[in-house]
């Protein structure tokens, strides 16, 4: 087990806050991801920084960036058990949530594992959610892998998984924002490797950091980041290697290669992006909800006057949004940034008002 105390040590922290509070030039990192959201908050990071850093966050939470259209189109879906993990049902559809859908029968069942879902299956059909990045999906594809194995044709999954490193391409390469780095995501990375980002220094010239979330591994993070940028030497360096290296999961990647495709995917907020999730191959189509049930999203989100599409893209951070704690709140959340537990508007609303 992992000793956490030495990623904690005060006299380590103070020495690389002291040095971070000499950097003048305002420059502007994002954190690619929910826990790292959840944990600057958590440790107090933002506070120990100097104005000229400024920490935004992106596009890093799965709950996030679903479409509303995949709520609507699970709330249409009769005579099967919907499976998900739990944030998802308290996300907003354009009329309605999944929880507000199930109080009028809907019939949802929260999970924690997709092989809870499989095991439902044994009595029902079952339609399990596929949410996630890189992190969750090669434990939902052992699962139609196990599927097929047990010829169990109750299950299916809609698949609506996420990749990052196209995110962060498109992000980049269409939005008007200012970024001087990037913490990069350390269980995404656990999976695909730190080379997976090389394309942040070759194309954009913009470096980034892998790392943990404890909060040595984020300040150390952020001082590697000042480092390159004032020598303007972008690059990929992965601080997480204790878990981390840098071609990622050799056995997590053959069993995704197995069962999906790369695809594009629907981003909330942000739209199609080419290749930026992942479908069900043809070989077992029989287990593709989508395809099963004839589910296709649109790009449609509800006027509710949430801006989580430009908390997502790092254009505001969640107080700038006007709906921000006055109606907007965990308990009655508008936008699916404040209903995620590593949701940007979330983390904000529990540590930094
Ligand atoms: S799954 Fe892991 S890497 Fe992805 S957002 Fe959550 S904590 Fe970050
Ligand atoms: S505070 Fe609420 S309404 Fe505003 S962006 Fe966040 S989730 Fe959306």
């Amino acid at each position: 087990m992992l000793n956490n105390k030495k990623f904690r040590d005060p006299a380590l922290i103070k020495k690389i806050v002291d040095d971070l509070n000499n950097w003048k030039k305002p420059i502007k990192i994002m954190e690619v991801c929910g826990s790292h959201t959840m944990a600057i908050g958590h440790w107090g990071i933002r506070k120990l920084l100097p104005p000229s850093i400024q920490l935004i966050s992106g596009p890093g939470c799965p709950v996030c960036v679903t479409p509303s259209s995949l709520i609507d189109e699970l709330i249409k879906l009769k005579g099967v058990t919907i499976a998900t993990f739990g944030d998802l049902i308290r996300v907003p559809g354009k009329e309605e949530t999944l929880e507000q859908a199930r109080a009028k029968g809907l019939d949802i069942k929260l999970i924690y594992s997709p092989l809870e879902a499989l095991k439902l299956a044994e009595k029902k059909q079952v339609v399990f959610v596929g949410i996630g990045f890189e992190t969750t999906i090669p434990g939902i594809a052992q699962t139609i892998f196990l599927a097929a194995k047990q010829k169990q044709f109750n299950f299916s999954v809609f698949p609506a998984f996420k990749l990052v490193p196209p995110a962060l391409d498109a992000l980049l390469s269409t939005e008007d924002i200012e970024l001087d780095g990037f913490l990069l995501p350390g269980h995404v990375s656990v999976i695909i490797g730190s080379e997976s980002y090389d394309l942040l220094p070759e194309k954009f010239g913009i470096g980034g950091v892998v790392t943990g979330f404890e909060p040595l591994d984020i300040l150390r993070a952020v001082k590697l980041l000042t480092n390159q940028i004032s020598k303007d030497n972008p690059q990929i360096i992965n601080e997480y290697n204790r878990v981390v290296d840098s071609s990622g999961n050799k056995i997590a990647k053959q069993i995704i290669e197995e069962i999906l495709q790369v695809e594009d995917a629907l981003w909330r907020g942000i739209g199609w992006i080419p290749d930026s999730g992942m479908g069900i191959k043809e070989k077992y189509a029989e287990f593709d909800a989508a395809k099963k049930y004839n589910i296709t999203l649109k790009d449609e989100e509800g006027n509710t006057g949430c801006r989580c599409a430009d908390v997502l893209k790092g254009k505001i951070i969640p107080p700038e949004c006007p709906l921000f704690e006055k109606v907007c709140t965990p308990a009655h959340p508008i936008g699916p940034c404040m209903v995620s537990s590593e949701g940007s508007c979330a983390a904000y609303y529990k540590y930094e008002r």
